[in-house]
């Protein structure tokens, strides 16, 4: 069991993704962030339209921006999330 990098949900990919590219992130933490981004490419996605986002806004304020792909990124989770709970309508 690790204690340095400990899994990230990708809610909590999310939730923290402006810290990362603010940069306020601890290195612990930071490492677990791009752990599960190396793994999970809807979170590589994710953070990819924000950053391509900043780049046209010219502002890391992702707060100010991210509801929308937040909110399509947990559309996207609901689809493809594989296991129990799955709903199918
Ligand atoms: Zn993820």
């Amino acid at each position: 069991m690790s204690t340095s990098v400990r899994d990230l949900a990708c809610q909590e990919i999310v939730e923290l993704v402006t810290e990362y590219l603010e940069g306020t992130m601890d290195g612990g933490l930071r490492a677990a962030f791009e752990a599960h981004l190396a793994g999970c490419a809807a979170c590589s996605r994710y953070l990819e339209q924000i950053e391509a986002t900043i780049r046209i806004a010219g502002t890391v304020r992702a707060d100010a921006l991210s509801d929308e792909l937040r909110a399509g990124l947990l559309e996207a989770f609901r689809g493809f999330a594989p296991g129990p709970g799955k709903e199918e309508t």
